[in-house]
């Protein structure tokens, strides 16, 4: 590819707003990423459920990628979170300090915008873990509702936006589009 390689500079990332496309294009930057044999890490948060399409695809077809699913399949009750919640995002950001320092090339933190929005982790950490980062590591941090000190700090900030979407006509999740 004929691009100036200057050195590595490690980028931050907001994929958020509330149209689809968030965690699917997250997703897309780890495709390319382990494709030029980067060091990936996905960590999720408020993500449970072991029925999504891409936890099958990424544990069968590339198993170098690590990826982290905490979180209960439960809804989290934004007003009244269960302990259990709170020791999952706790879980989530241990994870997600540790791995900013072992140096991955990428850590995708999945849906970290809603558990800060939620209340499941304090901002601050999040943004400590950010300033913190090794200077080559690309961190990208996706879900809607990302706090204004985030957006600030971000380099690329992605706002995807409803402008329609299939479920208002009534038509439900469907598998391989929605999980
Ligand atoms: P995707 O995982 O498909 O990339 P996303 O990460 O941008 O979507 P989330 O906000 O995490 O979207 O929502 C999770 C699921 O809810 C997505 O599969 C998406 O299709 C669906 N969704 C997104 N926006 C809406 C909406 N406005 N109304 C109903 N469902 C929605
Ligand atoms: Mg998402």
């Amino acid at each position: 590819m004929s691009h100036n390689s200057n050195s590595p500079q490690g980028l931050v990332m907001v994929n958020t707003g509330d149209g689809k496309g968030k965690t699917t294009a997250a997703l897309g930057l780890a495709l390319r990423a382990v494709g030029h044999g980067q060091q990936v890490c996905i960590i999720q948060f408020m993500k449970g459920d072991p029925n999504y399409g891409e936890l099958q695809a990424l544990r069968q077809y590339l198993p170098m990628i690590r990826l982290e699913s905490t979180g209960t399949t439960d809804f989290v009750d934004r007003d009244n979170p269960t302990p259990t919640d709170l020791d999952e995002a706790e879980r989530g950001i241990v994870m997600a300090e540790e791995a900013v320092q072992q140096g991955y090339n990428l850590v995708i933190l999945d849906e970290i915008n809603v558990a800060i929005d939620f209340g499941l982790i304090p901002l601050e950490r999040v943004l400590r873990l950010i300033k913190n980062r090794p200077p080559h590591s690309h961190l990208l941090l996706t879900g809607r509702y990302a706090p204004q000190p985030l957006l600030d700090l971000a380099d690329t900030v992605s706002t995807i936006s409803d402008t329609k979407h299939h479920f208002y006509k009534g038509i439900p999740a469907q598998p391989g589009i929605e999980h």
